[in-house]
């Protein structure tokens, strides 16, 4: 059987946070296919990155370390990863759902016309029985994802083709350490090999970064406001709540439409998605676009002036007031304790 594959992503001279969450999940999907798990990496100065990703559980790492792939562009990162995916023939492989992740999958799968699925929340392996045909297959990745709007879970399959490719939602998965002594093989790329003058046909000759005000992502309390704050300015107190408590203010896709809190705030299944220890939910009705971002939350507190609001139930606390009455009476208790 062959690999599952993980191409990987930089950021910030590091293996970004969503390629070492594919790689925990894609060990799970190795040992069960009882194959390899192999990371790629391209990018230019990558001397030791093989050391972020071994411990992660990668068997193999594959380093294309090359100028004429620093930074990224399409082109020459699709055209060195088709190339090493005909030679290799993954099972599987996987990318982040992320700027880079969406705009390289679909260029490499429909290369290979192999198909893929984006945005994924789950990935499984499982059987399929084509009963009309008689047939069963056996160990295909169930690419799991939702769909009409959050409102089903789809599972997707790909019987024919290889590889099974998926792109994954920031997040999602559990970053974990497989062994920390756990070593792998480096190989690196013949870059050049791959590489023709139509693929480096765009230079980049300027970065504007805008750096995003907020980390909700990776912020442990998550104070988060619903359509039920009534406005921007009542959003105040959860920035108050929130610097009292040492966290962030989140915010539903509702409250964001209406002007209450900024875009990269927003929580859900078009906005980030989190896993705090704490979610304070404020005025949130726990609609299922909001929940899929949220709860992995390891603990969440509703505060509604509905009981029976669906957010309560998967909160483990319920308050139930009105958000105005209820947060600067949480915001005066902090301030003395
Ligand atoms: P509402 O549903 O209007 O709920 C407001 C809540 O506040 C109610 O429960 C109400 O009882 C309570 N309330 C009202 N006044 C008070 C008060 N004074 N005190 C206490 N409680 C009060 N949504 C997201 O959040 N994130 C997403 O990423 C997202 N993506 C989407 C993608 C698609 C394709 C679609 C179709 C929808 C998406 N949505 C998303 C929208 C989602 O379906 C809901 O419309 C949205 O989450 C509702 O936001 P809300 O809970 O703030 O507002």
């Amino acid at each position: 059987m062959n690999s599952v594959f993980v191409i990987c992503e930089i950021d910030d001279a590091k293996i970004a946070d969503v390629s070492l969450e594919l790689l925990t999940k894609g060990r799970s999907l190795a040992n069960r296919l009882k194959c390899k798990l192999e990371a790629i990496v391209l990018g230019s100065e990558l001397d030791g990155i093989e050391k972020e990703l071994f411990p992660y559980g990668a068997d193999v790492v594959h380093i294309g370390d090359d100028p004429r792939l620093k930074p990224y562009t399409t082109l020459p990162h699709a055209a060195v990863i088709n190339g090493l995916f005909r030679e290799e023939k993954p099972q599987i492989g996987l990318l982040g759902a992320t700027t880079m992740g969406r705009d390289l999958g679909p260029r490499v799968s429909s290369a290979l016309g192999s198909g893929l699925t984006a945005d994924c929340t789950a990935l499984e392996i499982g059987d399929h029985e084509e009963k009309k045909a008689n047939m069963v297959y056996k160990d295909l990745l169930y690419q799991i994802r939702p769909a009409f709007g959050g409102n089903i879970v789809a599972t997707i399959i790909n019987p024919d083709h290889r590889p099974q490719m998926a792109t994954v939602r920031e997040g999602v998965m559990k970053k974990e350490i497989y062994s920390a002594s756990h070593k792998g093989v480096v190989k690196k790329i013949d870059v050049s090999k791959y590489l023709k003058p139509e693929d480096l046909v765009v230079k980049v000759l300027e970065r504007h970064m805008e750096k995003s005000r907020v980390n909700i992502k990776n912020s442990s309390i998550i104070v988060a406001g619903g359509y039920g704050m009534g406005s921007k300015e009542n959003f105040n107190v959860l920035y108050e709540l929130a610097e009292l408590i040492g966290g962030e203010v989140g915010a539903s896709r509702a409250a964001v439409d209406a002007g209450f809190a900024d875009h990269d705030r927003q929580i859900g299944q078009t906005g980030v998605t989190v896993r705090p220890k704490l979610y304070i939910a404020c005025g949130i009705s726990g609609q299922i676009q909001h929940t899929a971002g949220m709860e992995e939350s390891s603990m969440v507190i509703a505060i509604n002036n509905d009981p029976m609001a669906p957010i309560n139930r998967i909160a483990d606390y319920v308050i139930v007031g009105d958000v105005m009455d209820v947060i600067p009476k949480m915001i005066t208790y902090y301030k003395k304790n």
